[in-house]
């Protein structure tokens, strides 16, 4: 006997990234959608295989999607927008990918998804019909496209992809359970195109969709599916939880034979528990790495006929599970409920990790035996489900998981007792400036002369494809580092003199020398790692690397230092030192799970607060900390908000406390509901912040304007992520709107983040246009 295996979810985007590669191909017109939908099939039948060699017994199928899961869902129902030109039917690709994507066909962001972030996350197109919004799903890097809905919504099912998948399944000889996306997640995701109307009212107009859909797989065979309801962890309104409890009445009446498995995932369901282990449904997944408490209530409260699925193998991280814990952890669930009424699972959809450690080569060996990808995930459930009812099948691989561990636990690779000392040495007086925001103010006005709208820019210059391929170069071994270098600062000086020409204020050295904001500081710190092939999606055919941070962080030696002197050497003018600030390094790597983010991110920090400190004894008079990520960190739950910002703040404050109060600490943060935040930004108390802003009119401001934000702002007056070159009296305009809501004395004029992913030719008229501004505003009343 063993307990059944079962898989929630596998990476899409095959092993080594086929599945970008055939759609970069398709959208560059060099291959036909044959050839996309070809490798589309390869990828699937190749993870089914691999699941089917690896034991597992529940295979999911249709967790595949050539760009997005909730894009599909949206465009199976026929929820498409008017103007992607849709007359009903089948909807054929380019439909599908002017969604995803835009109508002009041309990418996102110009980028061949080599990094990271730095696009903040945003799709946006300057002209055609523009991609659907998109926006990070819950407290992954993995984007979604928001569907948008109407008021008068119609629903109708343009294909039934669940049952395909299932059938091309079938047809390899594989039973699989289809995986769907929740029609109250769907809805509850969903942006709605007219004021007051709330889209989960769709609900009964949507659940007809969702029936046909059913009785078509139970038809074909299906005996179960597996509906994502990932809403499940997060607060919900009472309409939806009465909509969750509708659906499933309503699905059960209508398709008995198909047994649902509802899987709940990314948190503890908390106390939407009790409701959802009340819902009318054959099987509940609960997530027990991020809420292992849920196994008490689970213990007391599940009914007798409910299958649990047990998600224990942790779906979000790439650690190597403690088995032994588990298996004790689950073994009352075990003898109380029996093995028949159980299976074991991964937390969430194996989407969010790598697929296969065995590829990393060039990663330290026993680093390596701490790892698992989403491939040694699924041996690790396989040895959980047999281990479940008897050990003895498996005491090799259970020795082999309690070595990794014990190892893990005692390695000096990991710990470093001066970090922890330093830690734990924190005080009070690191949690806060010298004097008082308006006192420093003084100081910093006098020994900056900056004039009224000073003119700055985010940090990064455009990542030509000649600084690209020089990195490249560099890396192979193909150029030397002395002419790395030389590159690198012809490119420096260039983009100095060329600021110091149009006239900005305020200038920043480009960061030509980083490949990326996290990586380039991860390189430098102990206690990180990083891969050569662990790609995962973040969204459509952008897929990123993250940095593995294993052990106590620290700073061997400054990080930044010589190109910021450089740079200002270069001119009279200041320049910016140019951080990346630990919540966002945090946010965007693997993080350790033996110590607490917070502490985490205190250690990073305490490595920041000492490269500030040496460009401050460079003569750097303003240092800019960036923290794109601190809000995309918030947790899911409300509840949880205030101890996130406290230890995110402490972070910010160790990083920034250690200047005198005459250097000007800058920070950024990237597109933010800077309303829910605006607390903890005023409590960060950086001299001055550059936000986002431009497309929101400036509507974000209001937050800092009703809050009466006393320091400094620079609220983007550009869209950094279209081509288009903004007018001078358009950023004019925003500014005006800006002097609505915080004094002249407060502003800055820049754009909304780094112009990385920009060319030159758009860059140059663009800031050129923006100085004009500046120089009008301060002429205009
Ligand atoms: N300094 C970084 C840059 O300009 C900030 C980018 C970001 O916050 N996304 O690219
Ligand atoms: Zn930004």
């Amino acid at each position: 006997m063993s307990i059944k295996t079962a898989n929630l979810g596998f990476p899409r985007i095959g092993s080594h990234r086929e599945l970008k590669f055939a759609l970069e191909s398709y959208w560059a017109g060099k291959s036909d959608a044959t050839a996309l939908l070809d490798t589309a099939k390869k990828l699937r039948a190749e993870n089914w295989k691999l699941q089917q060699q690896k034991g597992i017994a529940v295979i999911p199928s249709n967790d595949f999607s050539l760009y997005d899961h909730v894009l599909d869902l949206a465009v199976m129902v026929g929820a498409i927008p008017a103007a992607y030109g849709w007359k009903g039917g089948p909807v054929d690709l380019d439909t599908y990918f002017a969604m995803a994507r835009g109508s002009t066909g041309q990418s996102h962001d110009g980028s061949t998804g080599g990094s990271h972030h730095g696009d903040c996350g945003h799709a946006h197109n300057g002209y055609g019909v523009p991609a659907l919004e998109m926006t990070k799903w819950f407290d992954t890097n993995y984007h979604y496209m928001v569907p948008e809905l109407r008021r008068d919504q119609p629903f109708t099912l343009t294909a039934n992809t669940p049952l395909e998948a299932f059938l091309e399944a079938k047809a390899l000889g594989i039973h699989t359970r289809p995986v769907i996306l929740g029609p109250v997640t769907f809805l509850k995701l969903a942006k709605s195109t007219e004021e007051g109307f709330d889209t989960v009212e769709l609900l009964d107009r949507l659940l007809p969709v969702y029936a046909r859909i059913f009785a078509e797989l139970s038809a074909a065979g299906a005996d179960w599916v597996q509906v994502d309801e990932p809403c499940l962890v997060l607060d919900l309104s009472d309409r939806e939880r009465a909509a969750l409890s509708q659906t499933y009445r309503a699905l059960g009446e209508v398709v008995p034979d198909l047994k649902i498995m509802l899987a709940g995932y990314f948190g503890d369901m908390g106390d939407n528990l009790p409701a959802a282990l009340e819902l009318p449904v054959a099987g509940l997944h609960v997530d027990l790495v991020r809420g292992p408490p849920q196994i008490e209530i689970l213990l007391e409260k599940a009914p007798d006929s409910l299958v649990l699925s047990l998600g224990v193998i942790d779906g979000r991280n790439i650690w190597r599970a403690d088995l032994n814990a588990i298996l004790n952890r689950i073994a009352p669930l075990v003898s109380s409920l029996g093995e028949h009424r159980l299976q074991i699972a991964p937390s969430c959809s194996l989407l969010h990790v790598p697929i296969d450690l065995e590829l990393e080569a060039g990663l330290d060996g026993e680093l390596k035996t701490w790892l698992a990808f989403a491939t040694q995930k699924l041996d690790e459930l396989s040895v959980l489900g047999s281990g479940a009812s008897d050990r003895s099948g498996v005491i090799g691989a259970l020795e082999a998981s309690l070595r990794a561990v014990v190892a893990r636990a005692s390695s000096s690779r990991v710990h470093d007792a001066r970090v922890a000392a330093r830690v734990a040495g924190i005080d009070g007086r690191m949690k806060h400036r010298g004097r008082a925001f308006l006192a420093r103010k003084a100081l910093q006005d006098d020994r900056l002369r900056l004039p009224l709208f000073p003119t700055t820019t985010i940090g990064s210059f455009p990542q030509t494809s000649e600084v690209r391929k020089s990195r490249a170069a560099y890396a192979k071994g193909a150029i030397s580092e002395a002419d790395y270098e030389a590159f690198l600062r012809r490119e420096t000086e260039a983009a100095i003199r060329w600021q110091e020409e149009i006239g900005l204020d305020v200038l920043v050295h480009g960061e030509f020398e980083r490949n990326d904001m996290v990586q380039y500081f991860g390189e430098q710190l102990s206690g990180f790692a990083f891969t050569q092939h662990a790609w995962v999606q973040s969204y459509g055919s952008r897929y990123v690397r993250p940095p593995i941070i294993f052990g106590d962080v620290s700073r061997p030696k400054p990080m930044t230092v010589e190109w910021w002197r450089y740079a200002q050497s270069l001119t009279e003018k200041p320049v910016k030192g140019m951080l990346t600030g630990p919540v966002t390094i945090l946010n965007w790597s693997f993080v350790r799970d033996d110590l607490s983010r917070a502490d985490v991110s205190r250690q990073i920090a305490l490595a920041i607060r000492d490269e500030v400190a040496d460009l401050e004894e460079a003569g750097a008079a303003m240092i800019q900390i960036d923290e794109a990520a601190l809000r995309e960190g918030l947790p899911l739950r409300k509840a949880d908000w205030k101890t996130y910002l406290d230890w995110a703040v402490e972070s910010f404050h160790l990083c920034a406390t250690g200047v005198a109060d005459e250097t000007q600490i800058h920070t950024h943060m990237c597109y933010s509901e800077f309303n829910q935040i605006i607390d903890a930004i005023a409590a960060m108390d950086a001299d001055v912040i550059s936000i986002e802003t431009s497309r929101s009119k400036m509507e974000l401001l209001e937050a800092f304007r009703s809050y009466k934000y006393p320091n400094e702002i620079g609220p983007g007056v550009y869209d950094i992520h279209s081509p288009r070159v903004p007018e001078v009296d358009e950023m004019t305009e925003l500014m005006q709107l800006a002097r609505g809501r915080l004094s002249d004395g407060q502003l800055w004029v820049n754009p909304d983040c780094g112009l990385k992913t920009r060319k030159w030719e758009e860059v140059r008229p663009a800031l050129v246009n923006m100085v004009a501004a500046a120089r009008a505003l301060r002429t205009m009343g």
